[in-house]
């Protein structure tokens, strides 16, 4: 069931009860201090029942008070309490957070008096909940707090930053925006067919729509470089047997991990080694040469090689420089796609047979670098051309909005739906048809900021929070 947050849909409100107060623990037990809060209505009333203080007459807004944790006549705890009145808070509702001893006993403790004056114990994600259902927040925001908590890097923990200020939301809001207008000028022009020219409004449509598309083609490509920063990319080492592919690793990772032979099929098994090439992790696999063999152990390396190829973002194919190459049977086990392929001629210290110009028929000049492996020749010059195929220019301005696989899979699809549309408009089909397009990449963005989502969605993104946030 698709609805808006706005709550128009009754249903989902009855089913997400944000009328009672919750507690939860929201910095973790067991450090010096803990922080306990609470969200809803009678968050101050269940104050009152168990904290001591100078002004619990007339507590103020957004102010912090000192005083003394009570149940009943006993001492629990010496706190500070941060009370902060609905609606500017982070749930827009009442909160107040208690800042108490970390200890487990006074931790335990605090929270069962709250729960036995009427707070619930908040589910895990419950607050960030409360912060998109009552319109605080939008959907990538919420998402972005998860991120932050996570975040392993400076880049990931910006990116989150700006997540959570709204800067992917506001963009995506304004792609939205764009389609809704598309959608009520379609329904015009078919409506009114008299006051339009149906040339006109197609042109007009299409050029909107390039428009969003572009903007959002640029999300998705500095996201990618972005992920590729985060996460580092595949490689693998292809190559007939004793090319150089070992020695290659070895170069590219200054030290002797994979084992350096000359007699051919040595190296039977992939062997993994993680290197940094300017800003990219790359995790290279050198795996055994790709050729026909008997060997029962050497041809399962083979298929294990293939496999791998199959896999990676990048593939090194190795040719020997000094030999004439028998590449189609290597072409074929590769892949289908070449773009992902560097071409690597080895060896460039002997003297050169390869047959280079069929190799640039092939892939193109661009895609070729001749190396020496063991004379540490070229090696920069291949690097150089791995960060500039991975690496995004645009990602220099720290401008990487979209890092969460869910948000980047919708606006693939978005993008997807639009260029259908584009292409539809260009087949000179009606414009009605284009409207399926346009809802299609509506609802997909509209999935990211939360303004189109169902029930099951807002469960499972909340369910990955940890308690307490
Ligand atoms: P693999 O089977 O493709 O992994 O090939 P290896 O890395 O084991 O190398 C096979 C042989 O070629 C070894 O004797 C290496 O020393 C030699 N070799 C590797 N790279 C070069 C190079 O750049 N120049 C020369 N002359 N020999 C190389």
């Amino acid at each position: 069931m698709i609805h808006n947050r706005d709550f128009e849909n009754e249903e989902m409100l009855a089913m997400i009860n944000l009328n009672d107060t919750i507690v939860g623990v929201s910095a973790p037990v067991g450090g010096s201090i803990s922080i306990i809060r609470l969200s809803g209505e009678d968050s101050l009333p269940i104050l009152k029942k168990v904290f001591a203080w100078k002004d619990a007459a007339n507590p103020q807004s957004h102010r912090i008070y000192y005083g003394w944790i009570f149940d009943g006549d006993k001492q629990i705890d010496e706190v500070l309490v941060s009370i902060m009145l609905a609606p500017k808070t982070f749930t827009k509702e009442n909160v107040v957070e208690i800042n108490c001893h970390g200890g487990t006993f006074a931790v335990q403790k605090i929270l069962a008096l709250l729960v036995k004056h009427g707070a619930r114990l908040a589910t895990p994600g419950e607050f960030t909940k409360r912060a998109f259902l009552n319109g605080r927040i939008d959907l990538s925001q919420a998402e972005a707090v998860m991120d932050i908590i996570n975040a392993k890097s400076e880049l990931s923990h910006k990116t989150a930053l700006d997540q959570l200020q709204g800067r992917l939301g506001s963009l995506l809001n304004d792609s939205c925006n764009a389609l809704v207008l598309l959608l009520a000028r379609i329904e015009m022009a078919i409506d009114y067919p008299e006051h339009e020219e149906a040339d006109i409004v197609a042109d007009e449509i299409r050029a909107k729509l390039i428009e969003v598309s572009l903007e959002l083609d640029r999300l998705l490509k500095v996201a990618k470089s972005g992920k590729i920063i985060r996460e580092g990319i595949k490689a693998a080492i292809i190559g007939e047997p004793n090319v150089g592919k070992s020695s290659l690793l070895n170069a590219l990772a200054y030290e002797d991990r994979a084992i350096v032979t000359h007699i051919p099929g040595t190296t039977r098994d992939v062997l993994r080694e993680t290197i940094k090439i300017g800003e990219i992790f790359l995790e290279i696999s050198d795996t055994a040469g790709i050729r026909d063999t008997d060997d029962v152990v050497e041809s399962q390396g083979v298929a294990r090689s293939v496999l791998e190829s199959l896999r990676a973002d990048l593939v090194l194919l190795v040719f020997d420089g000094s030999r004439h190459i028998s590449f189609e049977s290597v072409a074929e086990l590769v892949s289908e796609d070449w773009s992902n392929v560097l071409v690597v001629i080895n060896k460039s210290d002997l003297e050169q047979k390869i047959d280079k110009a069929m190799l640039e028929n092939k892939f193109g000049t661009q895609a070729i670098v001749e190396i020496s492996a063991k004379d540490f020749l070229g090696i920069d010059i291949l690097c150089g051309k791995i960060q500039h195929m991975f690496l995004n220019e645009e990602l220099v301005c720290g401008d990487d909005l979209v890092t969460n696989t869910r948000h980047i899979a919708l606006i693939d699809t978005a993008c997807d739906s639009l260029a259908s549309g584009i292409r539809a408009i260009d087949a000179g089909l009606g414009i009605d048809f284009i409207a399926i397009d346009i809802q299609t990449a509506y609802a997909a963005l509209g999935e990211i900021t939360g303004i189109v989502v169902n029930d099951e969605l807002i469960e499972t993104i909340f369910s990955e929070f940890c308690l307490g946030k």
